[in-house]
C-alpha cells in the first residue's frame, strides 16, 4: 500500500486512522446488517443506533444539557448561512448582528442580507483579518434577533479565545473549523453549527446544536428542508440523512472519547500541537511571519509568510517531498497554512516544526 502523508489539508481534512480502519473493516458487511452501512435503510435497526451514537458522543463530549437538540443536516456550513436568517431573521422586524473576523463570516453576512437587516458590529477587514475584537469594540444591538460570529476563521487562522458577551441576545456561531477541538461552555450559545469535514468527519453532513427556545421561534411556511423544527421533530430523519457521513462522525467521535480520552485531552493535545508550529515561527528570527496577532492565533490553522513568494513555493514543494502535504495558504492570504485539526497527530506537527527550522537555516 502507498504511504499516508502528514495531511495538512484545510478541508476536507485528515481523519483518524483508527476510524478509517474500522470503516474499512466493516465496509462490506456492517455487523448485524448483512450489508454495508451504505446499502441499508436509514430506518433500519442497524442504522438508527449509528445516528444515535453520533448524537450521544457529541452530547457527551460537550456535556450538552437536555434543552438542546443535536441535528445532522446537509448543505454544508454554507447552507447554514441562509438557514439561520430564514428561521430567525426573516419577518421579525429586527436586525441581526454579525461580528466579522474573516472570509467565512463575510459569506455568512452576504446570505443573511438576502433575508433581512444585518449590522456588522465589528469588522477586521480593513486590518486584513489579523485579529478578533476586544469586547469593548463591539457595537452590539441589545434587541438583535441574534448575534453571529465565527469562532475560528479557517482561511486567515484567526480564532476567538472566548465567546463575545452578548447579554440576552441569542449567540449563534459557525464552529466549522474548531468544533470538538477544545472545551467550551455550550450554554452560552443558542445555536452552533459545524460542517463535519474539518474536524469530525467527511464532507456531506453538518452538526447543529440548537436550544429549544430557538426551535420554538421557527416560523411556519419555510421549505421543509430548511426548517430546524421539522428536522428536530424528526430526529434529523425527515428525509434520508447522509448515512455514511454520519457513520464516520460516530467513529471519529468515539475515537475522541476512547482513544484521546475526552475533550479536555483533545484540547491539551491540540494546544501542544499548535505550540510546536508557533514556536517554530517565533524562534525563526523573523524569517517566518505569523499572519494573526499573537493573542488571536488559531490552534487549528496556523498561517504565516516567508520572506518572498518564491521561498513560499519552495517551502511547499520541499515539504511535500518530505511527506507533508496541503501546506499552501489560501490564495487570499498567501504564504503557508498548516491545518492541524483533531486527526493530525502530534508527530505531524513536530515533523513540520523540525522541517521549518531546517528550511530557514538552509534558505535564510
Ligand atoms: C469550511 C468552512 C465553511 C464552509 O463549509 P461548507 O461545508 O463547504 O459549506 C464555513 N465556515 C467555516 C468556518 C469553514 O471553515
Amino acid at each position: 500500500m502507498e504511504q499516508r502523508v502528514f495531511n495538512f489539508s484545510a478541508g476536507p481534512a485528515g481523519l483518524p486512522l483508527a476510524a478509517l480502519q474500522e470503516a474499512q473493516r466493516d465496509l462490506l458487511v456492517y455487523p448485524g446488517a448483512g450489508a454495508s452501512i451504505m446499502e441499508i435503510s436509514h430506518r433500519s435497526k442497524a442504522f438508527e443506533p449509528v445516528l444515535q451514537s453520533a448524537r450521544d458522543n457529541i452530547t457527551q463530549l460537550l456535556n450538552i444539557p437536555s434543552n438542546y437538540k443535536v441535528l445532522f443536516l446537509q448543505g454544508g456550513a454554507s447552507m447554514q448561512f441562509s438557514q439561520i436568517p430564514m428561521n430567525f431573521l426573516r419577518g421579525t422586524g429586527k436586525s441581526a448582528d454579525y461580528i466579522l473576523t474573516g472570509a467565512w463570516g463575510a459569506k455568512a453576512i452576504k446570505e443573511a442580507k438576502k433575508e433581512g437587516a444585518t449590522r456588522t458590529v465589528w469588522s477586521g477587514k480593513e486590518e486584513g483579518y489579523k485579529r478578533v475584537p476586544a469586547q469593548s469594540e463591539l457595537d452590539l444591538d441589545a434587541n438583535a434577533s441574534y448575534c453571529h460570529f465565527t469562532t475560528n476563521e479557517t482561511i486567515e487562522g484567526v480564532q476567538f479565545q472566548t465567546e463575545p458577551e452578548v447579554g440576552t441576545v441569542p449567540l449563534v456561531c459557525d464552529m466549522s473549523s474548531d468544533f470538538l477541538s477544545r472545551t467550551f461552555d455550550v450554554t452560552k450559545y443558542a445555536l452552533i453549527y459545524a460542517g463535519a469535514q474539518k474536524n469530525i468527519g467527511p464532507a456531506g453532513v453538518v452538526a447543529v446544536i440548537i436550544r429549544d427556545d430557538m426551535l420554538a421561534k421557527v416560523p411556519d411556511g419555510l421549505p421543509s428542508m430548511l426548517d430546524y423544527k421539522l428536522a428536530a421533530d424528526n430526529d434529523s430523519m425527515y428525509n434520508t440523512p447522509p448515512c455514511f457521513a454520519i457513520y464516520i462522525v460516530a467513529l471519529v467521535t468515539k475515537w475522541l472519547i476512547n482513544d484521546i480520552g475526552g475533550l479536555d485531552k483533545v484540547d491539551a493535545r491540540n494546544r501542544e500541537k499548535a505550540k510546536y508550529i508557533y514556536d517554530a515561527i517565533d524562534n525563526s528570527d523573523g524569517y517566518y511571519r505569523g499572519h494573526a496577532q499573537k493573542d488571536c492565533r488559531s490552534l487549528m490553522n496556523p498561517t504565516w509568510r516567508l520572506p518572498n513568494e518564491e521561498l513560499e513555493a519552495k517551502f511547499v514543494k520541499e515539504a511535500k517531498a518530505a511527506s507533508m502535504d496541503g501546506l499552501k495558504g489560501h490564495r487570499s492570504v498567501g504564504g503557508i497554512r498548516a491545518s492541524i485539526y483533531n486527526a493530525m497527530p502530534v508527530d505531524g506537527c513536530k515533523a513540520l516544526a523540525e522541517f521549518m527550522a531546517e528550511f530557514a537555516k538552509k534558505n535564510g
